[in-house]
Parts: structure tokens; sequence; C-alpha cells
């Protein structure tokens, strides 16, 4: 038998039971931030100090002893281990958890806490401390400042040809702990199902696509991730 193509795209709902809270389109905060503020190109022109900060603090608590990567990021590295490169993970989370679970084949469709990129040539620099405002890009003459590696409210996402590549080819198209608001991500299970795949929504709550799926299961992600994939 050979082995399935699967995608799975994850969002906040699989790092909430590691302790990482991110941004509610219920209330519009980020950790009492307006996402205007601190998720927009414009909020950073505005006041680039208080939106390194902001990220800075993010990026601060991934080192924080208490976060940790769950029993469902858990259960993704595990099923990478048998299906390799057929299991496609892209997350929308900024956070590091799915790489500390194990996982390889790995997007991070919206960006990494862990990189800056200079804010004129684009170049990526790994970054796991504070960027402070003196910290210069080694790309380019004058040395021009970094920003962070996050994708923000109007602007585009990364890695989206590789990903619809991948869809268009998949079996299964997982979809866990999103909310079905942020587009293009929440468009994904339509252009999955386009191309064939079966496509279920391991959530805490119905999303905003729930009816695009053909399967559903409701629950923590702690415990309904790992029981969904112990078929595999
Ligand atoms: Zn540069």
């Amino acid at each position: 038998m050979s082995l399935p193509k699967i995608v799975v795209l994850t969002g906040a709902g699989i790092s909430a039971e590691s302790g990482i809270r991110t941004f509610r389109a219920s209330d519009g905060l980020w950790e009492d931030h307006a996402i205007e503020d601190v998720a927009t190109p414009e909020g950073y022109q505005r006041n680039p100090r208080l939106v390194q900060q902001f990220y800075n603090d993010r990026r601060r608590k991934l080192f924080d002893k208490t976060i940790y990567p769950n029993a469902a990021h858990l259960a993704l590295a595990k099923l990478e281990e048998k299906l390799g490169k057929n299991l496609l993970v892209v997350t929308q989370n900024v956070d590091n958890l799915h790489e500390r679970a194990g996982s390889k084949n790995l997007i991070h469709m919206h960006g990494e806490l862990l990189k800056v990129r200079c804010e004129f040539s684009g170049k990526i620099y790994p970054w796991d401390k504070d960027v402070t405002p003196y910290d210069r890009c080694h790309c380019c003459t004058p040395p021009r400042p970094l920003r962070p590696h996050i994708v923000w409210f109007g602007e585009m996402p990364l890695h989206m040809e590789e990903i619809y590549d991948a869809l268009a080819q998949c079996d299964y198209f997982v979809a866990i702990g999103t909310s079905g608001n942020v587009y293009p991500a929440a468009g994904f299970v339509q252009e999955a199902h386009r191309y064939g795949a079966k496509t279920v929504e391991l959530n805490l709550e119905p999303s905003n696509v729930q009816s695009a799926f053909d399967e559903a299961y409701y629950g923590n992600a702690t415990e309904i991730v790992p029981q969904f994939f112990s078929q595999w």
C-alpha cells in the first residue's frame, strides 16, 4: 500500500495549549495590543520601537521554561517519521514548537519569530535575541535596519506556490486549530477539495469554513490530533 500524501495546516489552536497566545479576531487584540499597531506595515512605520519590542517579547517567551511542544505537535512529528516527505505541515504560527517537536517538512507561511530580515534586501537572518534600534544587516552598504520576519496584515504570505502545489497533489488536507478567518489559509480547504483530497477539520469548535470539510472532530488539540493520526 502506498503512503498517503497529507497536507496539514496548523493555526493558533495547536499552540494555545502550550501557553502561546496569538492574535484573536474576536476582539482584534494580540497580547493587549491593537493589531493595526503591531501587525501592519503602517504600524511599523509609525512606531518601529514599539513593534520591535512587541516581537522581542514574543521571541523571549519562546525561551520560557514553561513553553514546550504539546501532544499535538509531537503527533505530527511522529507521523512525519512514518510518512517522510508525504507529510507537509504548513503553519500559520510564528513560534518554533513544530521544529522543537521534530517536524522537518514544515512551512511557516506567516514568518518566524526566530528570524529577522533586512529591510532593504529582504535577506533573512536567524535571530534568537532582542532586536535593538542599532542592529543592522550584513548585506548592504551602508548596513540597513532589520525588521521582524513576520507576515503582517496586508503583506503576502510566504511560499504560496509550494503550498498550492502540495494542495493539488495531496490525498488528505487536515486543518488543525485554525479559525478560518484569515485568507489565503482559509481557502486551502476549497483548493484541496477541488483536486479531490479528503478534507478534515480538527478544532476546539467549528471554524468559519466548517461546512467546506468532509469530516470534522472537535475537542482539545492535544487529545483529538494524536487520536486522529493514530490511524496511520
Ligand atoms: Zn541588507
